[in-house]
Formats: C-alpha cells, sequence, structure tokens
C-alpha cells in the first residue's frame, strides 16, 4: 500500500504544483479580442496587468442578449471580472445596443462617450434619457475630447477624435506630410458617425488604432494635411468595411501591417473599401468577422481569416459582390448567425510582434517586429 499512497500523494502534489504554477504565470501580453457581435462592433481590451477597456456593446433587441453572451464568453477566456472603462463610440444601435444587457452581467466601472446623441432616434434617445443615467450612477461618466488620455496602466491610450472634434496636434513622432491628400474625395455620412470616439493605444512598440464609425470626411481633417497619427501595426474595426469611411489619407497613411473588420453577413467589406485595403501599401493581411455578400468571392479574403459562417451555410458563396439593398420593409434579412460566434484575438507584446489567431479555425499567424 504504501509505495501506491506516495504516488498518489506525490502525483497530487505535482497537479496542485502545476495549477499553482498556471495560475501565477503573469500575463505578459496585451490581448485583444475582437468579438462577433454581427456587422455591430465590440473589442475588448486586457493588459499585462489584468485592465480591461471594451470598445462598443453590440446590438439593440432582439441581438443585445446574444451580443451580451458573445462578449461575455470573452471577457471570461481573458479571466476579467469587471470592465474597467467602457468607451461607447457613439449612438447608433450596433455600437452601445447590448450595454443594458452587458451591464447586468458584469460591474463596468467607467463609462465613455462623446457626449450627446447627435441623431435623434426614440429607442436611442429612450435609452439615454432612461436607461443609460441608471447604468453609470453607481460608476464613472467620463465625455471625452480629442487629445485627452485614457488612464489604462501599462498603456499609452490616446484619444484622437470625439464629438466631431479631431486631435490638433501630431502624436509624438507623428506629423509628417501625407501624400494621399491631394487625391482625397469627400463622403457622405449621417450625424452619428462622425462623432465617434477614436482611440489611438500603444503598448510597447506596439501601435493600433480603433477609430468607431469615423467618417471619411473626419479622417481627412484629422490626417491632412499632416497625418498627426504615424503609422500603425493594426487597424482595428474600419466601420464595419463600409464607404463612408476607409479612405486611402487614412488606411495608406497608417500602414497597417494587419487590419481586423468587423463586417456582417451582408454589411460592409464594400468593394471599393477592399480595393483600398488590400492595395494599402505594406498589408500583410486582412482578416474578417465574417464572409460579406458585398464582398463577394471577387474581394474576399481566404476563408482561414474568416471567423465565423452563417447558420445555414450556402453550398458555395457567389462570386460576384451583391449591393446593398435599400433599408425599408420587405427587403430579404441577410443569412442569419445566431449559432457558436467565434472571436479573433490579437496577442501583441511589448517589443511589437503579434499574433493573431482566428478562434473558428485555430489558424494563428504571428507578424514579427519589424527590425
Ligand atoms: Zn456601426
Amino acid at each position: 500500500m504504501r509505495p501506491k499512497i506516495t504516488f498518489l500523494v506525490l502525483s497530487f502534489a505535482l497537479s496542485t504544483a502545476s495549477l499553482v504554477a498556471q495560475a501565477q504565470t503573469p500575463r505578459t501580453t496585451l490581448d485583444i479580442y475582437v468579438v462577433d457581435v454581427e456587422g455591430g462592433n465590440s473589442v475588448l481590451f486586457v493588459t499585462p496587468s489584468g485592465e480591461s477597456v471594451l470598445i462598443d456593446t453590440g446590438n439593440v433587441p432582439p441581438g443585445a442578449v446574444r451580443d451580451a453572451e458573445r462578449i461575455m464568453a470573452a471577457v471570461k477566456d481573458a479571466g476579467v471580472t469587471e470592465i474597467d472603462h467602457l468607451i461607447i463610440t457613439h449612438w447608433h444601435g450596433d455600437h452601445f445596443g447590448g450595454l443594458a444587457e452587458l451591464a447586468s452581467r458584469i460591474p463596468i466601472k467607467q463609462f465613455i462617450d462623446h457626449g450627446a446623441n447627435t441623431q435623434p432616434t426614440p429607442q436611442t434617445d429612450e435609452f439615454l434619457q432612461k436607461t443609460y443615467p441608471a447604468l453609470y450612477a453607481k460608476a464613472t461618466h467620463t465625455v471625452v475630447k480629442a487629445g485627452d488620455k485614457i488612464p489604462v496602466t501599462g498603456l499609452d491610450w490616446r484619444v484622437v477624435a470625439s464629438a466631431g472634434e479631431v486631435l490638433k496636434s501630431s502624436l509624438p513622432g507623428a506629423g509628417k506630410p501625407n501624400p494621399y491628400c491631394a487625391n482625397f474625395k469627400a463622403g457622405e455620412s449621417n450625424a452619428e458617425d462622425p462623432q465617434s470616439v477614436a482611440s489611438y493605444i500603444k503598448f510597447g512598440q506596439f501601435r493600433t488604432v480603433h477609430l468607431g464609425d469615423l467618417t471619411k470626411n473626419k479622417e481627412f481633417e484629422l490626417m491632412c494635411p499632416n497625418n498627426r497619427i504615424g503609422t500603425v501595426d493594426l487597424l482595428l474595426g474600419l466601420h464595419h468595411g463600409q464607404a463612408s469611411s476607409n479612405s486611402e489619407v487614412l488606411v495608406h497613411a497608417l500602414r497597417p501591417r494587419v487590419a481586423i473588420m468587423n463586417d456582417g453577413t451582408r454589411k460592409g467589406g464594400e468593394p471599393e473599401v477592399m480595393q483600398t485595403v488590400h492595395s494599402s501599401p505594406g498589408l500583410e493581411d486582412l482578416w474578417e468577422m465574417h464572409f460579406s455578400l458585398l464582398s463577394g468571392q471577387e474581394y474576399t479574403v481566404p476563408g482561414m481569416f474568416i471567423a465565423n459562417l452563417v447558420d445555414d451555410p450556402q453550398p458555395n458563396m457567389p462570386i460576384a459582390p451583391i449591393t446593398a439593398p435599400a433599408p425599408g420593409p420587405g427587403v430579404p434579412p441577410p443569412p442569419q448567425h445566431n449559432g457558436t460566434a467565434y472571436w479573433i484575438k490579437v496577442s501583441a507584446q511589448r517589443d511589437g510582434t503579434f499574433t493573431v489567431t482566428n478562434a473558428r479555425n485555430g489558424f494563428s499567424k504571428t507578424y514579427s517586429r519589424v527590425r
């Protein structure tokens, strides 16, 4: 008996030791989860010390519970028990929509936004008058301006646009003339997209931007005549891949090595944007939340770079892109995706090296620091 007991005790001690070792292994990377909220936006940042920043919360009902649960899955994977800073980029239903559902699932300590809604709609205004003040009553509520810093330990987090105003002076090391300004063509937009809270985030040598749904005309104000941001490693969001944003003055001048597009099954990934991104100097890969029918096979990336499928997969995806139907009654719904959803995860190291992983198929690629 004795040898057996010894063996049991020893193996228990060993497994306990490895568990302890696992629990105590400090996180050294900035982890970024791009969550699938069906053509909305939600991106979770977790620093090495475990501090968290969430940008946006997915869609209004009927998508709100689904999207809040998907955000919570990323939150749990990251080992986070509270959201330290929440940024709502602007008051559109695909960005603030899951907030009340999310707030009922996890404490949120700071609520950050650009201020008042500029595009009145009954659902949004009711949320802002009744629901939102109750959510931030026991937390901090901060209205940010361009140029503000958001205090996140270990990161340099700067607001580069908010409430329609852009950064007035260049970030350190930036400010060179932007050669793409000469060919700029103005774009169209609604009222709220240009109000977006836009962020520049630096972790050691790693640099990324998330600009909410900032529009072409604001991109021009921010990036012309001088590029006030400089270059980045990773471009996040891209306004779902919609052509009211994503001018060359932004995308080509930022020179991202990697872009991750928060598109939907029939939202964004539009040909004009795909051409701009695919021709962006220095771009190594575009990753997408979804295959968008607006891209077709013609413009999309290979499936290994796409995180999500649809509930009823089509036998083959159409080659030609389609034009988005004008909104209104009688429009056929886009392909639905309410089943299992997958995130794209980025793990960035201080030296600028970062790894992108597609949670659906496990495909992973490391982008080494440029020497
Ligand atoms: Zn949007």
